[in-house]
C-alpha cells in the first residue's frame, strides 16, 4: 500500500506571488495535449480499480494518472519515482 499522497493543494490565494513560467512552446503543446486527455480514468495498474485523475509530466511530457492508492503511474503500470511537476486539466 502506498499510502496517502504526498502531495500539498497550493490555491492562487495561498501563493499570491508565485507564478509557474514555462517557455511558449512547451505550454503550447502541453495545453494540447490536455486538451486530448479525458480528465479521469481507471488506474492502469491491472489489479487497481480506482478512478485516477490523468495527468501530463512537465518534464517529459508523457500521460501519467494520479491514483488515490498507487500515486503517480505511467499508462503501462509503472511508478513515476521522484516528485515530478505535473499538469491536470481538472482537480
Ligand atoms: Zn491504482
Amino acid at each position: 500500500m502506498a499510502g496517502l499522497l504526498p502531495l500539498e493543494v497550493l490555491d492562487e490565494a495561498a501563493t499570491p506571488l508565485l507564478r509557474l513560467v514555462l517557455p511558449r512552446e512547451k505550454r503550447d503543446r502541453l495545453a494540447r495535449r490536455m486538451a486530448g486527455v479525458a480528465p479521469r480514468r481507471r488506474c492502469p495498474v491491472w489489479s487497481c480499480v480506482a478512478q485516477g485523475l490523468v495527468v501530463v509530466l512537465i518534464d517529459s511530457e508523457a500521460e501519467a494518472v494520479l491514483c488515490p492508492r498507487h500515486e503517480l503511474v505511467y499508462l503501462d503500470g509503472r511508478r513515476v519515482e521522484g516528485q515530478p511537476m505535473f499538469a491536470t486539466a481538472a482537480w
